[in-house]
């Protein structure tokens, strides 16, 4: 029988509840549990497709190809598991899903309501995917803040689903101090109270703050919220999140699940974790650690969520080098304005170009990519950044005047296009090609060398190709085309670089602590050099 662990939120968004989430399912792994997690996101969205970075985030993308929210990054790569798009169960699903039903007469007749038919297809929804995936324990995050309208039929399943589970709540908050430096307890009892008006009693209190908390803080938010004192945690800020699993350890957190969902004893060996925790303490002890400067030129670079799982895949691969990298953020059309501004790449010791969709910015990202490649900057391409770079390849290189991706405008040479069968799928909708394809890495190569392998899986999340008509031209100048997936072109290199790989798949989304994407790792090995 799976158990299940309840998160919710109070007092305001943006508290970390995804990365508690992960950290707790962490800290029970550690301890020689199965854990699996699933993110209830109450808006109408189908999934997380649609939506624009800008506003929500960056959408993970599963092997499966299951377009979800960031959040399910987080699990997978504090749990290192592999989730399935049911995984992320959404106010879309779930109706999408009744109201299919009730087309096709499955209702009987009856009148279809919230309560029962939402609630119980919400049920099913979350019994299936825990069943599912194996696990012993199955946490459950529900977006957004408890008192929000669209959580309500969320969070009245989740009371009844107490009837027939083993289930304990979590419920996560804010303790700030006010001008004197005193803990303020308010907030949290307010949001615990609003929590209770819905049948819900937390059983554990994960406060996040500033300092450690004090114990009559634990002590008051025990007494008014009507949680044991040694179920009050402190979240305190940590230098790092892969820290936060070892900060609830030492809370006291384990043994409190342990007793409220009945777990047996279990003599864990200590898991790979630890050598997280170890590559952290080394680098953080280090008086002097090399910094390499990153410059990531993209488009939604005021949002950091945006590209979240870059900056993970970036800081795995330094927690292995023992670096510690400064990432920063550069408007691509800032050098469409401004042409000198080009030069102000040559301070970077790496130059990345991250996905992207539409027309914005091209310009400034090929800027920038040529600058990489004319000054032997080691550069990283994911996606677009890939596209662009045999674009910029074909202009400047080739000399082929104009040269483009079908995605943009005309083109008298459509260096990027769509395949024949993605135009097929076009005309339905524009489906993508999306999640884990296999990819054949060429041997003697860079990508070779990075992944010591002849196979890898990546995942993907776009529609446009490079054009198999013009391979063959752009080898002929010195292009290497390392990796494909039958004729598709996956990986590309400039070997006259000291580094320069730019592939079609996200590596990002597949790298963890503790098993850094290769890509990642190669590119920040160069500029240590
Ligand atoms: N817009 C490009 C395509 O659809 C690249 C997509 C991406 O970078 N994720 O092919």
């Amino acid at each position: 029988m799976v158990k299940y662990i309840v998160v919710t939120g109070g007092v305001m968004s943006g508290l970390g509840k995804g990365i508690t989430t992960a950290s707790i399912g962490r800290l029970l792994k550690n301890k020689g549990y199965e854990v699996t997690a699933i993110k209830i996101d109450p808006y109408l969205n189908v999934d997380a497709g649609t939506m624009n970075p800008y506003q929500h985030g960056e959408v993970f993308v599963l092997d499966d190809g299951g377009e979800v929210d960031l959040d399910l990054g987080n699990y997978e790569r504090f749990l290192d598991i592999e989730l399935t798009k049911d995984h992320n169960i959404t106010t879309g699903k779930v109706y999408l899903s009744v109201i299919t039903k009730e087309r096709r007469g499955e209702y009987l007749g009856s009148t279809v309501q919230i309560i029962p038919h939402i609630t119980d297809e919400i049920k099913r929804q979350i019994k299936d995917v825990a069943e599912r995936s194996e696990a012993e324990i199955c946490l459950i995050e529900v977006g957004g803040t408890v008192g929000d309208i669209e959580s309500m039929p969320f969070l009245e399943t989740l009371r009844q689903l107490r009837m027939e589970e083993e289930v304990m709540f979590v419920h996560v908050t804010l303790v700030l101090n006010d001008a004197q430096g005193e803990q303020k307890t308010k907030p949290t009892q307010h949001s615990v109270k609003e929590l209770r008006e819905l049948g819900l009693q937390p059983d554990v209190i994960v406060a996040r703050c500033r300092e450690p908390l004090l114990d009559s803080t634990k002590e008051k938010i025990s007494l008014f919220c009507d949680v044991k004192k040694e179920a009050v945690i402190g979240a305190v800020d940590v230098d790092d999140i892969y820290r936060l699993p070892s900060v609830f350890a030492e809370e006291g957190l384990f043994d409190v699940i342990k007793e409220k969902l009945k777990l047996d004893d279990r003599d864990a060996m200590e898991s790979s974790w630890e050598n997280v925790v170890i590559q952290l303490d080394s680098i953080s002890r280090r008086k002097h650690v090399k910094m390499p400067r990153i410059a990531i030129v993209g488009k939604y670079t005021h949002l950091v969520d945006s590209y979240l799982s870059i900056r993970e895949a970036i800081k795995h691969a330094a927690m292995e080098l023992g670096c510690k990298p400064k990432i920063e953020w550069i408007e691509a059309e800032e050098f469409e304005e401004d042409e000198e501004g080009v030069e102000r790449l040559w301070d970077y010791h790496g130059i990345l170009v991250p996905g992207g969709f539409g027309t914005r910015g091209v310009e400034g990202k090929m800027m920038a990519i040529r600058y990489a490649r004319e000054h032997d900057i080691p550069y990283l391409g994911l996606c677009l950044g890939m596209q662009l770079s045999i674009v910029e390849f074909a202009r400047n290189v080739v000399g082929l005047e104009g040269a483009g991706s079908t995605e943009w405008s005309e083109t008298p040479h459509p260096v990027i296009d769509l395949l024949p069968e993605q135009k097929k799928l076009k005309d339905y909708g524009g489906t993508m090609r999306l999640g884990g394809y296999e990819i054949d890495i060429v041997e003697g190569t860079l990508a070779h060398q990075i992944y010591g392998r002849k196979k890898i899986r990546e995942r993907h999340r776009h529609r446009y190709e490079v054009n198999p008509k013009y391979v063959p031209l752009l080898q002929k100048h010195g292009l290497v085309i390392s990796g494909t997936h039958k004729e598709r072109v996956e990986i590309i290199e400039f070997p006259k670089n000291r580094f320069y790989l730019a592939t079609q798949f996200h590596p990002e989304f597949n790298s963890r602590p503790g098993k850094a994407s290769p890509p990642f790792v190669g590119f920040l090995r160069s500029m240590l050099r």
